[in-house]
Parts: C-alpha cells; sequence; structure tokens
C-alpha cells in the first residue's frame, strides 16, 4: 500500500486549520465534499438533519463502490464538529507529533479520522487496488450530544456495519461503550427575605446539597460512574432561594446497575426533599422535587463472532498486527448507530489529550490507523 505520511500531514493540517465548531460545520462539509467528489464516488449527499440538529449543514453520506464483491460494504464514520475552545486553530508540529499551536484544542479529534479516510481514499487510487464497497458518514454536532447521528436516517446507508474512527489510543478497537443517563432534579422550596424574614421560606440550595453530598459519584463500581456536573440557582444574596436545578449523568455497562442507580439518585433527592420540617411554624408549603432522566445514548456491545468484529481480526491477521478488544467509558455516534440496528465498533486512531488544549496526535499513529482501514478495504 502507498500511504505516504507527508500527505496524510497534509491532509491533516489542512482540515484541522478549518474552523467546524458544533452547529457550525458547513465550512469543513464543503471541504470534505470537494475533497471526495476528487475520488470518483458515486453518491456525495448531505441530509436535511440541519433542522433538528440547529447545525449550519446537514450529516454527509459519501459512497464509493469497489469491486472486491466478496467483501461486504461497510461504512466509517467521523464527526465533523470539534469541541471548544476550536476557532482559528494553527497546527504545530514537533518531532512527528501535532499539536495546537495557540488557545485552541488540535482537533485531531476527529480530523484525525477524516484525514485518514482521505489518506486511504488517495492510496487505494494510487495502487490501483480492488478494494471493497464502502461509505463515509461524515456527522455533525456529535460533541453536544450526538445531534447529527440521532437525526441521521440509517435506512440510507447500504452498509449493514461500520466503524466509527473517533477514540484514543492506536491498535485498540472499542467493541463495548456504556448507556448513559442525563439527572435532572429541580428542587422548589419557597423564597423568603433572608433578613427579615429567614424563617418563611425554604432553601432549595441547602436542600440540593444535602443530597449531593450523599450521592453516589465518580467512578462507582467496575461498570459505572456517576457525575454531578452542573449547579443553579437563586437570585440574590438576600432572598432565600426559591429553586435549583442540579444536572448530572450517570453511565453504565450494565443496564441493570444504570437503573438501580438512576433510582438511588432520585431516592436521595427525595428523602433530602422530605427530610424538610417546618420547625417555625410559619411555612404553609412544603418543598418539592422534580425529577427526570432522560437517555443521553444507548448502551453498545459487540460480540466477537459478529461480522463488524470478524472483519476486524481478519484485517489484522493479513497485517500481522493484533488489535486489543476494549469496552470503554464514553459515548459517540457509534452508540446511536449501535442501537439503530449497525453493528458499529470505534477504532483508536491515537488522538491523546483531547477534548483539551493540550490534545496531540503522532504521524505514526495516523499512519498505522490507515493501514488497519486500509486493510478492511482490501484483505
Ligand atoms: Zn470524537
Amino acid at each position: 500500500m502507498s500511504l505516504n505520511p507527508d500527505r496524510l500531514s497534509h491532509y491533516f493540517v489542512s482540515l484541522c486549520e478549518i474552523d467546524s465548531p458544533s452547529r457550525g460545520e458547513a465550512k469543513l462539509s464543503a471541504y470534505v465534499q470537494d475533497l471526495c467528489a476528487q475520488f470518483n464516488p458515486d453518491l456525495v449527499v448531505e441530509d436535511n438533519s440541519a433542522t433538528v440538529t440547529g447545525s449550519d449543514c446537514g450529516n454527509v453520506l459519501v459512497r464509493f463502490s469497489g469491486n472486491r464483491t466478496d467483501l461486504a460494504p461497510v461504512f466509517f464514520n467521523c464527526h465533523l464538529d470539534v469541541i471548544g475552545p476550536c476557532l482559528g486553530v494553527k497546527v504545530r508540529s514537533d518531532d512527528g507529533v501535532f499539536y495546537s499551536d495557540g488557545p485552541t484544542v488540535l482537533g485531531a479529534d476527529d480530523k484525525a479520522g477524516i484525514a485518514i479516510l482521505f489518506e486511504v481514499l488517495s492510496s487505494l487510487r494510487d495502487d490501483r487496488i480492488d478494494f471493497g464497497s464502502f461509505e463515509i458518514l461524515f456527522t455533525t454536532c456529535e460533541e453536544i450530544g450526538l445531534l447529527g447521528a440521532k437525526a441521521f436516517d440509517t435506512s440510507l446507508l447500504h452498509a449493514t456495519y461500520g466503524y466509527a474512527l473517533d477514540s484514543t489510543g492506536v491498535d485498540n478497537v472499542i467493541i463495548g461503550a456504556p448507556a448513559a443517563r442525563y439527572v435532572n432534579a429541580e428542587i422548589v422550596g419557597l423564597a423568603a427575605h433572608a433578613g427579615l424574614h429567614p424563617d418563611h421560606g425554604i432553601n432549595a440550595i441547602q436542600l440540593a446539597s444535602q443530597a449531593i453530598t450523599l450521592l453516589p459519584l465518580g467512578r462507582i463500581d467496575d461498570d459505572t460512574t456517576a457525575n454531578i456536573g452542573v449547579i443553579s440557582g437563586g437570585s440574590a444574596t438576600n432572598i432565600i432561594p426559591e429553586t435549583v436545578h442540579v444536572r448530572g449523568e450517570i453511565r453504565s455497562h450494565s443496564l441493570q446497575k444504570l437503573d438501580f442507580y438512576t433510582s438511588r439518585f432520585r431516592d436521595i433527592f427525595l428523602d433530602a426533599v422530605h427530610s424538610w420540617a417546618d420547625t417555625s411554624g410559619c411555612v404553609s408549603v412544603k418543598p418539592s422535587l422534580n425529577f427526570s432522566s432522560p437517555e443521553q445514548y444507548p448502551l453498545m456491545f459487540l460480540a466477537n463472532d459478529a461480522p463488524v468484529v470478524q472483519r476486524l481480526v481478519h484485517a489484522s491477521s493479513c497485517m500481522q498486527r493484533p488489535l486489543d478488544y476494549i469496552k470503554a467509558g464514553g459515548g459517540s455516534d457509534a452508540n446511536i448507530f449501535n442501537a439503530a440496528g449497525l453493528p458499529t465498533a470505534i477504532l483508536g486512531i491515537g488522538m491523546d489529550h483531547v477534548h483539551s488544549t493540550a490534545e496531540c496526535i503522532r504521524l505514526f499513529d495516523m499512519l498505522r490507523s490507515a493501514e488497519l482501514v486500509y486493510s478492511v478495504l482490501t484483505c
């Protein structure tokens, strides 16, 4: 295979330096569509998910037919958006490692995946080698709740399984990812002047904090993590706060545990609210709780003998390079595709320190990932 590190590097830097915040991916979308068009695709289409996601463009689906009819069609997925701060990225390369040369993230998450796919396309063309048919799905708004993937009509895909190029590490494959729920607790107390009538109020923030100190947070067990990430409420220092919103999330590889801890969280908030007692005799109402736990993303689990895994096993044996098959803690577009009946494994592509301005990636690791993708399509 004629994978070319200089060309891959050029693709990567060009992609990173195009702004593509969540809901602002149009410029990058146009760029990747133009680039794809140079490789003779059967189809390049942007869907109308923007009306749902609020982005300035839709998801982009690209289809290439190959003449290896013995290979099932597969799809590859990368997201177009980058987590902030991500405007005006300048890439710095230092001894084969790419960094952001400024106060932004690098954007290897997920532009490394896009660059890898373009390098594979280039190499397939140069090698004039037969390959299996494949599709590329570029999604929007991954970083703000997998919105593009959720709004994508999966019946547009010809492939029945695929790979998301969107994880840290290299030579690893994520075959399990947790289900996640949001936790939203709104406690309603009673406002009163804090100096004049402190005994006429119910302090919602105090009730919430009683609950929060009792919540199991962090890594709760081998399968489960939980976090409280946002608290908002109150209006002035001299007013007893009437309402407080507490928002967090629970993730687990076990749906049973996810149910258990969701109930536990609700019970702890309820206990705090019920524990309030009117010691002054001045308050005629009781505090209340509004609790909800909507799904953030569903469970992902791929069996060893699933074609999506076996295809990788075969490709890695062609390359004589073993891969690690692992469970991971983050949700991504792959969770959505899996839940929609499209088995999707997530490939580690070498990105590191993602979601921070220290984000970096080695060119060597991107090349290794490109070799794997190339093998999936040709072995
Ligand atoms: Zn990502």
